[in-house]
Formats: C-alpha cells, sequence, structure tokens
C-alpha cells in the first residue's frame, strides 16, 4: 500500500484519496481559440517519470493535494497545497 502525506491530515493511506489528473495544464485565456479549450479539456501527455498531479482525498479532508509522482515506480516525491509550486526531478526515465 502506497501512502500519501495530505498537507492537511499527515501521512494517510494512498486508497483514502482519487487520482484526479494532471497538475500541470493551466487554462487558456478566455478569448483562447476552440483548439486551445479542446486541448486543455482532452489532450493529455502520458509521461514515464516524474508528473505533478491532482489527487483528491476523498476519504479524509476532502481537500486537493498536488503529488509530484514517478509514473514509472509509484515514487512520491512531493506533496502540498494546491498553490504550491512543488519541485520535480529532472531524472526521466528512458522510454
Ligand atoms: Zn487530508
Amino acid at each position: 500500500m502506497h501512502q500519501i502525506d495530505c498537507p492537511w491530515c499527515g501521512v494517510r493511506d494512498e486508497a483514502e484519496f482519487q487520482y484526479q489528473g494532471d497538475a500541470s495544464v493551466t487554462r487558456p485565456d478566455p478569448d483562447a481559440g476552440e483548439d486551445d479549450f479542446f486541448s486543455y479539456v482532452y489532450v493529455r501527455d502520458n509521461p514515464k517519470g516524474w508528473h505533478t498531479e491532482w489527487w483528491h482525498h476523498n476519504g479524509g479532508c476532502r481537500q486537493w493535494v498536488k503529488v509530484v509522482r514517478n509514473t514509472a515506480t509509484h515514487e512520491i516525491h512531493a506533496t502540498g497545497l494546491p498553490r504550491d509550486g512543488l519541485p520535480v526531478p529532472q531524472a526521466r526515465l528512458k522510454p
């Protein structure tokens, strides 16, 4: 069982959390075109290595948590508040 360090609750089992998606995408400007919004909503990278993600602590405080997780090993490098800019390790695994 993996564990995630919730900034509000402390270390908890992964089963209390639900993955909610890529935290590295940013909403386009309101004047952006339809293609930009399509990409924002539907297009995602599928990286092998470090990835910044949204997780929701639905079995605990019900708050959003930002997590830097390695998609190949499931190692968690950092967790933080949604407003936090978390450091992402530069080393990536080879595809
Ligand atoms: Zn929590």
